[in-house]
C-alpha cells in the first residue's frame, strides 16, 4: 500500500462516507474483525502511516498577542509613563547643562533606559512564563488523557488514547468520553451527549444500522456513528475506529478541546485589582506632593517635586508581587502532584487550604476496591470461601465441611448468573497459564465487584470464556449508581447447561433467561420466589424477612453485598423495557465480599479531624457495611446518624440543611443526592471537597468548591467537571494536596507581608524627605526603587515562597476561603511595619544627612538610606518566616534557598556600592566603612522590632490566658 496514494482519511475502497456503510462493509474496507480487532504488527503500521490520534488544538493568542498583553497591566503603564517623564526631565538638563560639561551628573537618561529594560524584561519573562505555563498544562492534560478498551489480536485491552489507528475495535461505557470517530458494530442501551461537536445538550440513542445512511444525513443525525470529544451517558458499545486526531469530526472543526484550564485564580485577580488601587493612590499622592509642594514653595521647585514624585510612583507599586505569586502557584502544582494530586484548575491550589468538609466516596477512596467474595448465602445455608486477590482458586465450606458447590442446585445457579451478569474479565499476567503464577498475577480489567464474582465462579470450576459461548448475551440493562443492579438475557441451550452441570433452573421450557444482580434490598423487591434445591417456590414473608437479616448480618461484617436472581423467558420479545423484564424474578443468594479498608486512610480520617476538616462518607453501599467501615476508619462513632437515600428523597431541601450538620455517613445514594448534599453543606457556610467517578456525579463535583475525579476509575465526563484529579484514588492523597494548599497560601501571605510592608517604608521615606530636609534632593532615585522592588525585595520573597510547612499546619482550623488576603492582622501588621520602616530609614536619614559632609561626600547620606533599607529587608525575611516562633528557635537550614537569597542580595547591594561602573550607574556614593556599619546597626532594629513584637504577642497572650 502506497501512503500517498490516497488522503490520509480515505481508503483506497473507502468511495463513500463511513455512515452510509454497513458493519460489515466497513470492517472490510478497513481490514478489521469485530472479534480479534487488528494484530500488533497492523497497529504499528497503521500508527506510522496515520500519526498520532490528537486534535491539535486551534491556535489561541500568536507570540505577539502573548507579548502585548503582557504590556497591558497598568503597573506596567505606569512604569511607562515615569520613564518617558524621566526621560524629559534629563532631556531638559542636557540642555541647560550643554555649554557646561562638568555639570553634568552621571549617565543622561539612566533611569528611562532601565525603566524601561525592566519594562521590557518584566514583559519578556511574563510572556516566558505564559508560554511555559502554557507548556506545563498541555502536559499536564497528556497525562489525563484517557484511556480506552480494545480488542486487540483477540485480547481485550487497557490502551492510551492517541495510539488509536482506523480499524481498532473500541469498546465502550457509561463515562467513556469518545477519542476517535467510529461506526457502531453493536450497541446495548446506547446514549450518548454530543453537545461538543452539535450543541445539543439531550443525549441521543445510537445504534449501528443496516442498511446505513444516506449520503446527505447531517452529522447530529448520524446514529450508527460515534464522535471524538462526545460522552457515553448510558449503555454499552462496540465500535470500529474510522477516523482519528483531525480527521474527526471534532478535528475538522478544530474545535477547542476543554482541558486544563488556566484561568486566574481569585488570588491574582485580587492581585490585579491591588495594582488598580495602588496606581490610583500614588497617583493621588503625587498630585497632592505637587500641589502642595507648588503652593508653599512656588513654581521654582516644581522639577523636583516632579522627581520626588516619579520615586514615589515607583515606589508604591510592588513590581516583584506577580511574578512571585505565579511561582509559588506553579511550584505548589508540581508539589502536589509528585503526591499524586493533579491540578485541573489552578484557583484550587490556594483555595484547598480553606476546605472544611471532605465528602468521598467509600469504595476505592477510603477503601482499597480490591474483594475477595467471603461468604454466600443461598437456602441451602452460608457458605464460606476461602482464596487470596483474584485468584480463582479456593474452597467452598458450609458449616465448618469443605463442600463441592456442584453438589448445591442454588449455589450453582447464582455462580453462573453472577459470570454470565458480569463485564468484567479475569486474566492471569502474561504468562497465562504457567503453575508457578502467584495470585497477585491475576488481574481484572473492569469493575473489582464484578471481579470478584468470576474469582469465585472460577473457584467453583465455572469458567467465563466458556460459558460467553454457551449462554451468548442478547440484551443487558446496565449497571448504574441509580439502578443499583444490572441485569443480561442469555440464550440457554440445554446442552450447555449439562456441559456446565448447572441444569437446575427449573425452567426446561425457557429458551432464555434473565439474570439480575444487584443491591440485595432492591432485587428481593422484584422477586416473587425463590430457588430451592431444584425447585421454585413462593417467597414466604418470613423467608424475605430471613434473607434482610441475612444481608444486614454479612454487611455487619463490613462486606459489600449483592444478591442475585434470575426469571426465565419463554420469549425473547418480554423483555423489551426493563421494567417489563425485571419482574417476577426467583430469588438464587447473596455473596458478601471484603473490601478492605486503605490502611493509610485511618491516618488521614485523624488528620482530617485535628485539621478542623470534616471527612463524610457517601456511598451507594449498605448502610450497615458503610457505618462499620466508617467507624473503623474513624469516619463516624458509634449510635453516629446515618442517612439513606431513601431518608433523604422524603426530606425537603430545608430539612436535609438542618441534618447535614450532624451526618457523617450517608448510605445507599444516588448522584443527584451528592447534589443535594453538597448544596446544603454550602448552604450551611461549608467549604466543600466532593470526591465522583461517575457520569452523573459530574453535576455535584461542579457544584462543589472542589471537585475531585478518580484519577484511576474515574470516568472522563467526571475529569472533565472536576478540580483536581487524584490519580492513585485515595482519600490521603487528598489530605495531603489540602495541606499544601495551606502551605501554599500560608508563604503567599507570608511573603505579601514582607514585600507591602517595604513599599510602604519606602513611600513614607521618599513623601518625608524633602518636609525634613527641605528640597536637598530624592533620597531614592526611580532606578534604585526598582532594584530594591525587583531583585532586594524578590529573591528573598521567592525563598519566602518555598518555605517548609510548619509542623501545626494541620493542627489548626481552616481559614475562610472568603476572607481577605490582609485579613488576620496581615494589613495592620504591614501598616506598621511600614511606619517602623520608615521612622528607621529616616533616623538614619537624619544621622547621615548631617554628618555625610563631614565625609567629604555630602551626597553619601541617599545612599546610606538606600542600602539601610535593603539590610534591614535583609533582617525582616529572617524574622518574618514564623509570626510566633523567635528567629533562633528556628532551625536557619529548614529554608537554605532563604540564608542563600539574603547572602547573596546582601552581596549585590555592596556591589552597587563598591564597584565603580556599577556604583556611577545606579548613581550611588562610596560609603566608608563607618557609614557601612552604621546603616548596618539601623537595619538591625527592623529585625529586632519583629522579634521583640513575637515576644510581646506571646506575652499578652500568655497573659490573656
Ligand atoms: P461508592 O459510592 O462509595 O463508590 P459503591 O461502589 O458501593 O460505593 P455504587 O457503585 O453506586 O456505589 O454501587 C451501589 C450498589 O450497587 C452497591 O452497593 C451494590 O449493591 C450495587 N452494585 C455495585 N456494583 C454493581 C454491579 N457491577 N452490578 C450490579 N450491582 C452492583
Amino acid at each position: 500500500m502506497n501512503p500517498s496514494s490516497y488522503s490520509a482519511h480515505t481508503l483506497p475502497n473507502q468511495h463513500q462516507p463511513w455512515y452510509t456503510y454497513t458493519p460489515e462493509q466497513t470492517l472490510e474496507i478497513l481490514n478489521s474483525d469485530a472479534e480479534t480487532g487488528l494484530s500488533s504488527n497492523a497497529v504499528e503500521q497503521r500508527q506510522k502511516h496515520y500519526g498520532v490520534n490528537e486534535i491539535e488544538e486551534a491556535a489561541g493568542r500568536s507570540s505577539w498577542e502573548i507579548l502585548l498583553d503582557q504590556f497591558k497591566n497598568i503597573m506596567l503603564i505606569m512604569l511607562i509613563v515615569v520613564a518617558v517623564v524621566s526621560g524629559v526631565l534629563d532631556l531638559m538638563e542636557l540642555r541647560e547643562t550643554a555649554a557646561n560639561e562638568a555639570a553634568r551628573t552621571g549617565v543622561p537618561f539612566k533611569d528611562t533606559i532601565a525603566i524601561m529594560l525592566i519594562v521590557v524584561l518584566n514583559g519578556i519573562l511574563g510572556y516566558l512564563q505564559e508560554s511555559r505555563a502554557e507548556k506545563a498544562l498541555a502536559a499536564l492534560k497528556r497525562l489525563s488523557s484517557p484511556k480506552v478498551q480494545v480488542i486487540r489480536w483477540g485480547k481485550r485491552q487497557e490502551v492510551d488514547a492517541p495510539t488509536l489507528v482506523p480499524g481498532d475495535i473500541i469498546l465502550l461505557e457509561a463515562g467513556d468520553q469518545l477519542a476517535a470517530d467510529g461506526q457502531l458494530l453493536e450497541a446495548s442501551n446506547l446514549r450518548v451527549r454530543e453537545s461538543a461537536l452539535t450543541g445539543e445538550s439531550q443525549a441521543v440513542s445510537k445504534s449501528p444500522l443496516n442498511p446505513g445512511l444516506a449520503t446527505d444525513t447531517p452529522v447530529g443525525d448520524r446514529r450508527n456513528m460515534v464522535f471524538t470529544g462526545t460522552e457515553i451517558i448510558q449503555g454499552r458499545g462496540k465500535v470500529v475506529v474510522t477516523n482519528i486526531g483531525m480527521e474527526t469530526e471534532l478535528g475538522k472543526i478544530a474545535q477547542m478541546l476543554q482541558g486544563v484550564e488556566s484561568e486566574p485564580t481569585p488570588l491574582q485577580q485580587r492581585m490585579s485589582q491591588l495594582g488598580n488601587v495602588l496606581v490610583t493612590g500614588s497617583l493621588i499622592l503625587v498630585a497632592i506632593v505637587v500641589i502642595a509642594g507648588v503652593v508653599a514653595s512656588g513654581w521654582d521647585k516644581f522639577r523636583d517635586l516632579i522627581e520626588i514624585s516619579l520615586s514615589m510612583a515607583v515606589a508604591v507599586v510592588p513590581e516583584g508581587l506577580p511574578a512571585v505569586i505565579t511561582v509559588t502557584l506553579a511550584l505548589g502544582t508540581q508539589r502536589m502532584v509528585r503526591q499524586q494530586a493533579l491540578i485541573r484548575k489552578l484557583p484550587a491550589v490556594e483555595t484547598l487550604g480553606s476546605v472544611n468538609v471532605i465528602c468521598s466516596d467509600k469504595t476505592g477512596t477510603l477503601t482499597q476496591n480490591k474483594m475477595v467474595v467471603q461468604e454466600v448465602e443461598t437456602a441451602a445455608g452460608r457458605f464460606r470461601v476461602t482464596g487470596q486477590g483474584y485468584a480463582p482458586s479456593g474452597e467452598f465450606f458450609l458449616a465448618g465441611q469443605a463442600i463441592e458447590p456442584a453438589d448445591y442446585p442454588e449455589l450453582q445457579s447464582l455462580l453462573l448468573g453472577s459470570t454470565v451478569c458480569n463485564d468484567a474479565h479475569l486474566g492471569q499476567g502474561t504468562e497465562a497459564g504457567n503453575p508457578t503464577l502467584l495470585h497477585e498475577d491475576w488481574q481484572i480489567i473492569g469493575d473489582p465487584t464484578e471481579g470478584a464474582l468470576l474469582s469465585l465462579a472460577g473457584k467453583a470450576g465455572l469458567e467465563q470464556q466458556s460459558l460467553k459461548h454457551e449462554f451468548p448475551r442478547l440484551a443487558e440493562f446496565p449497571f448504574s449508581s441509580e439502578r443499583k443492579r444490572m441485569s443480561v438475557v442469555i440464550r440457554d441451550s440445554l446442552a450447555a447447561i449439562r456441559s456446565t452441570q448447572t441444569s437446575n433452573f427449573n425452567h426446561h421450557q425457557s429458551p432464555y433467561i434473565l439474570f439480575t444482580k444487584g443491591s440485595p434490598e432492591l432485587v428481593l423487591e422484584l422477586c416473587y420466589a425463590s430457588q430451592q434445591g431444584e425447585e421454585t417456590l413462593p417467597l414466604s414473608e418470613a423467608q424475605r424477612q430471613q434473607i434482610l437479616q441475612a444481608n444486614e448480618e454479612m454487611a455487619g461484617n463490613g462486606l459489600r453485598v449483592l444478591g442475585f436472581a434470575y426469571r426465565p423467558l419463554t420469549a425473547f420479545e418480554d423483555i423489551e423495557s426493563e421494567t417489563a423484564a425485571e419482574r417476577e424474578l426467583v430469588w438464587l443468594g447473596l455473596a458478601g465480599m471484603l473490601d478492605a479498608p486503605r490502611p493509610e486512610v485511618r491516618e488521614a480520617v485523624a488528620t482530617c479531624r485535628e485539621a478542623g476538616i470534616r471527612p463524610i462518607m457517601i456511598t451507594g453501599d449498605h448502610q450497615i457495611t458503610a457505618q462499620v467501615i466508617a467507624r473503623d476508619l474513624g469516619i463516624a462513632q458509634t449510635g453516629d446518624r446515618t442517612l439513606t437515600g431513601r431518608e433523604l428523597e422524603l426530606m425537603s431541601q430545608e430539612e436535609l440543611e438542618g441534618q447535614v450538620g450532624d451526618v457523617s455517613v450517608y448510605a445507599r445514594v444516588s448522584p443527584e443526592h451528592k447534589l443535594r448534599i453538597v448544596r446544603a453543606l454550602q448552604k450551611l457556610g461549608k467549604f466543600v471537597a466532593m470526591t465522583g467517578d461517575g457520569v452523573n456525579d459530574a453535576p455535584a463535583l461542579k457544584q462543589a468548591d472542589i471537585g475531585i475525579a478518580m484519577g484511576i476509575t474515574g470516568t472522563d465526563v467526571s475529569k472533565e467537571a472536576s478540580d483536581m484529579v487524584l490519580l492513585d484514588d485515595n482519600f490521603a492523597t487528598i489530605v495531603a494536596a489540602t495541606q499544601e494548599g495551606r502551605v501554599v497560601y500560608n508563604n503567599i501571605r507570608l511573603f505579601i507581608k514582607y514585600i507591602l510592608g517595604s513599599n510602604v517604608g519606602e513611600v513614607i521615606t521618599i513623601a518625608a524627605a524633602p518636609l525634613i530636609l527641605g528640597f536637598s534632593g530624592v533620597p531614592l532615585t526611580p532606578l534604585q526603587i526598582l532594584w530594591m522592588n525587583l531583585v532586594t525585595d524578590g529573591l528573598p520573597a521567592l525563598a519566602l515562597a518555598v518555605e517548609p510547612a510548619d509542623a501545626n499546619i494541620m493542627r489548626r482550623l481552616p481559614f475562610s476561603p472568603r476572607e481577605s488576603i490582609f485579613a488576620r492582622g496581615l494589613g495592620s501588621y504591614i501598616i506598621r511595619i511600614g511606619i517602623v520602616f520608615a521612622i528607621i530609614s529616616i533616623s538614619l536619614m537624619l544621622w547621615s544627612y548631617q554628618h555625610a559632609s563631614e565625609t567629604g561626600n555630602p551626597e553619601s547620606w541617599k545612599t546610606m538610606v538606600f542600602t539601610s533599607l535593603c539590610l534591614a529587608q535583609m533582617g525582616h525575611a529572617i524574622a518574618v518566616r514564623s509570626p510566633s516562633r523567635l528567629t533562633i528557635e528556628m532551625n536557619p537550614l529548614s529554608n537554605p534557598y532563604l540564608v542563600g537569597a539574603v547572602v547573596l542580595t546582601t552581596i549585590l547591594q555592596l556591589m552597587l556600592i563598591y564597584v565603580p561602573p556599577l556604583r556611577s550607574f545606579f548613581g550611588t556614593q562610596l560609603l566608608t566603612g563607618e557609614q557601612l556599619l552604621v546603616c548596618l546597626g539601623f537595619s538591625a532594629l527592623m529585625f529586632i522590632w519583629v522579634e521583640l513584637e513575637k515576644v510581646f504577642f506571646r506575652l499578652a497572650k500568655g497573659l490573656r490566658k
